[in-house]
């Protein structure tokens, strides 16, 4: 139940008035965030903070005469992706929850399935336009250093083995734009961005059928490693198990107690997926590989964590997911760590975007289950942390993943933490119980 203050804006002015009141605010878009409970988030914000709505702020969309897209307001990413599509142009950021917002993407730096072939939303930023604590809009490039008055070496150093992961466990900060890219909100609000876009091309999914990864994941594995040398081919790779696939009604259901893994490629380059890596599989056999049309496919594919979400509300409890990327060489042990996960007597299910070596492990407690659960999932992050994994690939921190990033803070990103909200956010009104503070 929510307990704190709620203030919707509807303009530009009215969000520079409320920010230079100076008045503690969590500003938040769609909601749609699954690290910051906001249907239950009495007890976990200050009783001052206000929620502060955004996304009653009309959104705007239009081509610059690059055809990059600039987005201002209010505008979810299925909005944004009809837009592109209505002018042969695409996005190449496709986050599985569609309606989400576009500026709290860049907020979340949020990435998603397209991750495979186009890498993530930071690499996609042209510049973006953003409210300082002074209500002041300014512009951040991304083709140009972030220059702060404090020392980043440090931060920089303990950043690089992160370099080639979606997120790291802490933002990048290396050009202008990464100041509002996965800082989730906590240093100023995003008004505006300029995002790349390509020429749209007609895709196509390939599904694969295997058996469940519980009993043998070998046949995953060969996929895993055959996709890696495809990233121009492929947009998309991603994961369902069985577990996942049983939340579906039969109908949509494209398994019979089996996992599946899907491809999204362009209809163009189906022949040469097809020839030079389907047909190659030594552990799949043709017969187990269909095309599915692509509006049946997203619908497939939302319809999972959605299901999942809903079976957790049911039961009163926050859902005990994973958010973890690992490096290729640590998939395995990834893979096998959470087999140990099965046989605890809680029900579960893995899926993802298993072509990055990033799935999304839940517990299915029951109520009583919860602290096992938890405990299990320090277990997991001491283990990421001994891989050299990043803890939380996409979803951010928010509110509950506070406690189990903070293993992976040193002196020096606290004191960088520190240094920005002096700078960025002296009175302490951007979402104030984020994980900078
Ligand atoms: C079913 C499901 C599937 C999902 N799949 C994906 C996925 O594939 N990839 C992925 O990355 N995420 C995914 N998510 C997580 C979520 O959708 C993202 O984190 C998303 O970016 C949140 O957007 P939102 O509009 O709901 O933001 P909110 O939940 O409202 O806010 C999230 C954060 O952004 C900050 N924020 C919002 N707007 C602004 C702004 N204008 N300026 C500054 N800060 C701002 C808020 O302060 C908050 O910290 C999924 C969630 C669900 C429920």
């Amino acid at each position: 139940m929510v307990d704190q203050k709620i203030k919707s804006f509807y303009s530009n002015e009215e969000l520079i008035t409320h920010i230079k009141s100076g008045l503690p605010t969590l500003f938040h878009s769609s909601q749609t965030s699954t690290v910051i409970p906001f249907e239950n988030i009495k007890g976990l914000l200050n009783p001052q903070t206000i929620l502060g709505n955004l996304s009653t702020i009309e959104g705007h969309l239009e081509f610059t005469s690059n055809n990059d897209l600039f987005v201002s307001g209010f505008v979810t990413w299925k909005e944004a992706k009809d837009f592109c599509r209505s002018h042969g142009r695409e996005i190449m950021t496709s986050p599985t929850e569609e309606l989400a917002g576009v500026l709290a993407g860049i907020a979340t730096s949020c990435t998603g399935e397209r991750s495979f072939g186009f890498k993530n939303l930071r690499s996609q930023i042209v510049e973006l336009h953003y409210l300082d604590y002074k209500g002041n809009e300014n512009k951040l490039s991304a083709d140009k250093k972030l220059l702060l008055p404090f020392d980043l070496t440090n931060y920089h150093n303990d950043f690089a083995p992160y370099l080639n992961f979606k997120n790291a466990p802490y933002p990048r900060l290396l050009v202008e734009t990464d100041l509002m890219t996965g800082t989730e909100g906590q240093l100023g609000i995003i008004t505006s961005a300029v995002l790349k876009t390509i020429l749209y091309e007609e895709e196509t999914y390939l599904f694969i059928l295997l058996p469940k990864w519980e009993e043998n994941f070998e046949p995953h594995l060969e996929i895993f490693h055959a996709v890696q040398a495809f990233r121009n081919e492929i947009r998309a790779c991603e994961f369902i198990d069985s577990n996942s696939l049983s939340y579906l009604p039969a109908e949509k259901n494209p398994g019979k107690n089996q996992d599946i893994v899907f491809l999204e490629v362009r209809k163009s380059n189906f022949d040469t997926v097809h020839e030079n890596l389907l047909a190659k599989l030594k552990l799949t056999n043709e017969e187990n590989i269909f095309e599915m049309a692509s509006g049946k496919c997203r619908d497939l594919r939302v319809s999972v964590p959605r299901a999942i979400f809903e079976v957790n509300s049911r039961m009163g409890v926050s859902k005990k997911g994973t958010d973890v990327q690992v490096s290729a060489l640590k998939f395995r042990d990834l893979l096998t760590f959470y087999r140990s996960y099965t046989n605890r007597g809680v029900d579960y299910n893995l899926f993802g975007h298993f072509g990055d070596a990033h799935l999304h492990f839940n517990f299915m407690p029951t109520p009583d289950k919860n602290d096992f659960c938890n405990h299990e999932l320090e277990r997991l992050y001491n283990k990421v942390f001994e891989w050299h994994g990043s803890p939380f690939a996409e979803h951010g921190i928010g509110l509950l993943k506070k406690k189990f990033i903070a293993p992976f803070f040193t002196e020096h990103q606290k004191v960088v933490f520190r240094a920005l909200k002096k700078e960025f956010d002296p009175r302490g009104q951007f979402f104030p119980e984020g994980f900078m503070s």
